[in-house]
């Protein structure tokens, strides 16, 4: 693996990992208790008169579980860009986890915190 690439990547992986947190903290609170968790926000509506109280519970119900959904998609993609960052430290970056090959740089071009090769990958 050219150090070239490799820097190229990081710095991909650096710019994803400081959106993604970004957009954790809009939508979750980080969790202090667990590294790297982060809990939805409960939305909550100001009371209104002119507002049916039960379709203000379930627009903020449907606002949560959304929240968690997407939460739960940003949150392990930060995961994966977290590894491939560690992997890049440990000069493991670009080795498949599973068959230990190295994996073409054009697998790497379109996900750069890819963990397996496209053979292993489809292996999950
Ligand atoms: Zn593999």
């Amino acid at each position: 693996m050219e150090k070239n690439f490799i820097d190229q990547q990081k710095k991909r992986l650096l710019t994803e990992q400081t959106e993604l947190k970004a957009r954790l903290s809009r939508i979750a609170k980080k969790d202090p208790n667990v590294k790297g968790d982060y809990d939805a926000k409960f939305p909550s509506y100001a009371a209104n008169e002119e507002v049916d109280r039960n379709y203000e519970n379930a627009l903020e119900v449907e606002d949560y579980t959304n929240a968690i959904g997407v939460e739960n998609i940003l949150e392990l993609r930060l995961a994966a860009v977290e590894r491939a960052l560690e992997r890049i430290e440990k000069g493991s970056y670009g080795t498949c986890s599973h068959c230990k090959k190295e994996q073409p740089q054009a697998r790497l071009e379109a996900d750069p915190a890819a963990e397996r090769c496209l053979d292993c990958g489809k292996l999950v």
